[in-house]
């Protein structure tokens, strides 16, 4: 008996005259997931997209890989059988034993987009469970609220049973938004910003500013392992770090200590246009949300806003740290961004940063001194290190 799995359109399906292309990116995202994990054939077919295994492969962990895929709304692990109700129901009820022996309710709902097959889609459900509860007799059928609802589709290419449905990871296909350029953080907030983005299709690569030795290896390493986390949903990530050290110490040194926050901040978005100017970049990413610290009041984004050439996307803007939090955890990089490593944003920062700050008097205080020669250098030492999506580093 061969087993497949359907992975069922999200948006997508809804989608009109481009479905198509997003289709084949969600196709060749899926494709890219699995390549390490053996030979599949693809079939893309009524909003469903059929993988079939054509070698012994590890259908538990290929659904894992697919659960994080932008695009597909829904999973289902199911067997398939030639469209003669008699295989079905002799092979495909020992089948459903594993999902069945431990619960005490269940439905069959059946599809029948094979409107050639002889059965009609009550007969199907009735005949599929009549048997299911012969064979398991302490199950009993419950229409309303079952524990476990078994598909029966009967399609074009044969006939699918199956016991699991997983809820997908939604969205849209990474790659069929364009490209943005993520200010990663070791914090908690911009992983989960960088996650929303590509849900929305982007591709999203990384940017991070280190100051050592004010920021140390251990914290870079720190953010690299956030890429690396975030590759299972964002797909390989370019990760370009910038030397930010002279910069702040400028800062420091030539800057009235009120506006520190806030200049580095605008600073950080103009060393981003560049990078975003120079590879192609269509949007900036960041993990602000209003007031959660000085320099997310409105003043204060307004003023680091007025830096940046580009949209700057802030999808956790109106999110509380707990609903974000949520969200950490569940694509797991709660636990990075919590161990307690510095970030350069805590380097040199005043003890009574303005939250209200002036923007004429911020943009008089920038221009007091020359930052471009530092800008420049720090633009050009700026190093890019691909992550690839895991279990496919070759
Ligand atoms: P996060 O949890 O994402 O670190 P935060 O609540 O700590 O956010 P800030 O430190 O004020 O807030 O940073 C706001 C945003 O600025 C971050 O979400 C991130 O997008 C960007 N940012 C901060 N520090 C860095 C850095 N060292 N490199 C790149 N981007 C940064
Ligand atoms: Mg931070």
């Amino acid at each position: 008996m061969n087993e497949l799995i359907m992975a069922k359109y999200g948006e997508i399906a809804l989608k009109g005259l481009n479905k198509g292309t997003f289709e084949d990116i969600l196709l060749k995202n899926i494709r890219r997931r699995l390549r390490s994990l053996g030979k599949f054939q693809y079939m893309k077919k009524q909003s469903t997209i059929y993988i079939e295994p054509l070698e012994e492969v590890d259908l538990d962990e290929a659904l894992r890989r697919l659960e994080t895929v932008f695009g597909i709304g829904a999973l289902q692990r199911a067997a398939v059988f030639e469209k003669d109700f008699e295989q079905i129901k002799t092979q495909g009820v020992p089948y459903l034993k594993e999902a069945l022996e431990n619960v005490r309710s269940f439905k069959v709902e059946a599809k029948r987009s094979d409107k050639a097959f002889a059965m009609k889609t009550p007969e199907i459900q009735n005949e599929l469970g009549g048997a299911i509860l012969e064979a398991y007799p302490h199950l009993s059928v419950d229409v309303h609220n079952p524990q476990v609802t078994v598909m029966c589709e009967i399609r074009d290419k044969g006939a699918y049973v199956s016991a699991m449905r997983i809820t997908g990871a939604g969205g849209i296909p990474v790659g069929s938004s364009g490209k943005a350029l993520l200010l990663l953080s070791g914090g908690i907030d911009s992983p989960v910003a960088g996650y929303m983005m590509a849900k929305r299709g982007l591709i999203v690569d990384g940017i991070h500013f280190v100051s050592p030795p004010y920021t140390s290896e251990r914290a870079l390493m720190k953010v690299e392992s956030l890429c690396e986390k975030l590759t299972a949903y964002c797909g390989d990530i370019r990760f370009y770090c910038v030397p930010f050290t002279e910069i702040q110490e400028a800062l420091r040194d030539n800057c009235p200590e009120e506006f520190f926050t806030i200049i580095m901040r605008r600073l950080m978005l103009e060393i981003a246009n560049r990078i975003a100017q120079k590879n192609d970049y269509g949007a900036l990413v960041t993990g602000e949300s209003v007031g959660q610290v000085a320099s997310q009041t409105l003043k204060a984004i307004q003023c680091t806003d007025a830096a940046a050439r580009y949209p700057v996307f802030r999808p956790v803007i109106g999110m509380d740290k707990k609903e974000i939090t949520q969200i950490a955890r569940k694509i797991d990089t709660f636990d990075i961004s919590t161990l307690p490593y510095e970030d350069c944003c805590t380097v040199f920062t005043p003890k009574h940063p303005k939250t209200r700050p002036d923007f004429d008097a911020v943009i008089k205080a920038e221009k007091s001194f020359d930052f471009e020669p530092l800008i420049k250098t720090a633009v050009e030492n700026t190093t890019v290190k691909l992550f690839r999506v895991e279990g496919n580093k070759e």
